[in-house]
Order: C-alpha cells, then structure tokens, then sequence
C-alpha cells in the first residue's frame, strides 16, 4: 500500500463548466438528485461533503445545518464559493481525503459522490471517513461500477479487454477506476460501514437514449430503475447509504480539526493555524481553510 496514494488534483479545471454545464449531463445530474432525496436524512447537524468539487450537490444537502465542503482543489472550491457564497452553514477546506484534519467522531452525515473513482487506495479512504464520523452516523457513496450491462456486453462481445465480472479495480485512464459492488461492499464492512440501501443510478447513460427520449422521461425511467439497486447492480453508476457502526478512538473533545501531518489537535485560530506538535502552518484565505501537505 502507497504511504501517500496520489490524489486526482482538479486544480485550474473547469470540469464544472465543460463537463456538467455544456456537457449534456443534465439527465445524469437529475438522476442523482432523485437518488440523494431518497437515501440522505431530511436533517442533520453537520453533514461532509468529500469531492465537493464546484459545489454542484450542496444544495442538495441544506436539511443539514451545516455543510463542510471538502475538495483538493482549492480553485473547485473558489467556484463553489463564487456559486454559494459565504455563510455560517457553509465551512470550505481544501485537504486530502487520505489525511483528513478532522477529529474523529464528530460529522453525522457524509457524502462522497463521483469521488471514489479517483482513488488508488479506495479501502484506505473509507477508513479515513469512517474516522471522522460518529457512531450511526449516514455515509452516502457513489462509486462507478465496472459490472454495468455496457461493459457486459462489449466484454462479451469482445470489443473489450477487461473482465466486468472479476473483483479487482479497472483503471481505464489515469486515476480513473470503476469497482466491482462485491469489493466495495467488503470495503465498506471491513471500514465499519454497515450497507442499508443500494440505488443504481444512470441506467440511461447512453447517447442513442439522450438523443431520442425527453429528459423528464429518462429521468423519470430512471427514478423506478433505480429501485431495483438492492436486487442487482449492473448500471454504470451505484450509490450506497451506510451506517457507521462499532466505536473507534474518539477525537479531542472540544476540538474540530487535527493536523493531517501529525494528528495533533489544532485550536482553530484562522487565518493561521500552526501546529504546536509539528510546527506545519496552515492558512485560512478568502473563506478558504488549507490543509494540503505537499500543493
Ligand atoms: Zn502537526
């Protein structure tokens, strides 16, 4: 295992605007939506959001009383800001998922969407959100599934290499990879997350379907197919509400973040905050906290 699994940097992207705005993805955005209504409580406390990328979900979360966006990419998060603007409910924190600097314990609530196919060493992320996360507390995650019909089908036809039905991670590009649901299932176990409910989301994902069929209907199609998720899992995207179970070190009471090099406990004392263990600096500008070790 990579002591410092590399991280899918965003930084300067427009991934925003090119992919989801002028993209075509107005199906797949709503299809999400459908299916975060139906998995994430109406309310909360304080809720993470990892990935948050431009802040394209947020609102989606606001039964929450407080949203803690989490991005590597403090330019993603400089547009989710510019999208959602400063307030009290809204925290933005520029980290890495693999060295959180959070206590443990303390969200009851987490999201990570479209986030997890970035990741190398997704088994050691999990753990990492586990942490942080208290006792019954609702993780919502959405992986890429690498056993969808489309992969089925051009792997049996053989216009494909890979093999959908085999466990292990397929990385199609660079720090892309899709899953298996059996592997990310044990994950989540072996990260004390316990599955409740299993929604299989963009079924439709298909040009031929975007081309001739209305957006109200695919996503409505979508919507009932999603209902099947628990059965079987063969949609190009699955998302998956847990709940965390078993009890893990408690974090410093009194205290919401940690250093991410060192695990001390940080007084929040913006616009820097230094670790006295480490003597690591880490600066709060423009509404932005930064946790990045190496940037
Ligand atoms: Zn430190």
């Amino acid at each position: 295992m990579a002591e410092n699994p590399p991280v899918c940097n965003y930084e300067g992207s427009d991934y925003q605007t090119s992919f989801w705005e002028r993209g075509d993805r107005a199906y797949e955005d709503a299809a999400e939506g459908v299916a975060i209504k139906r998995l994430l409580p109406k309310e909360g406390n304080l809720l993470l959001e990892l990935g948050a990328g431009a802040g394209r979900n947020t609102l989606r979360y606001l039964g929450f009383k407080k949203v803690v966006l989490l991005d590597y990419s403090r330019t993603q998060l400089e547009q989710a800001q510019q999208r959602l603007g400063q307030s009290e409910r809204l925290m933005y924190i520029a980290a890495d998922v693999y060295r959180l600097p959070f206590q443990n314990g303390i969200f009851d609530g987490a999201t990570m969407i479209r986030t997890l196919h970035h990741m190398s060493e997704p088994a050691l992320a999990l753990n990492q959100v586990r942490n942080v996360m208290k006792e019954n507390a609702i993780f919502i995650l959405e992986y890429a599934n690498k056993h969808n019909l489309k992969a089925i089908f051009r792997y049996l036809f053989r216009k494909q290499q890979w093999n959908p039905f085999s466990p292990e991670p397929i990385e199609f590009a660079a720090l892309n990879f899709d899953f298996h649901p059996t592997t990310v299932a044990s994950w989540l176990q072996n990260s004390q997350f316990a599955v409740e409910r299993q929604l299989t989301v963009s079924h439709f994902r298909m040009s031929f379907f975007k081309r001739f069929f209305p957006l109200k209907l695919l996503v409505l199609m979508d919507s009932l197919a999603q209902l099947t998720g628990d059965a079987w899992q063969l949609s190009p995207s699955v998302f998956v509400r847990n709940r965390a179970f078993g009890s893990r070190t408690q974090g410093k009471e009194g205290l919401f973040f940690k250093c991410p090099a060192c695990g001390n406990g940080l007084i929040d004392t913006k616009p820097v905050i230094t670790c006295e263990a480490c003597g690591k600096v880490y600066p709060y500008e423009n509404g932005i906290y930064d946790f990045r070790l190496d940037k």
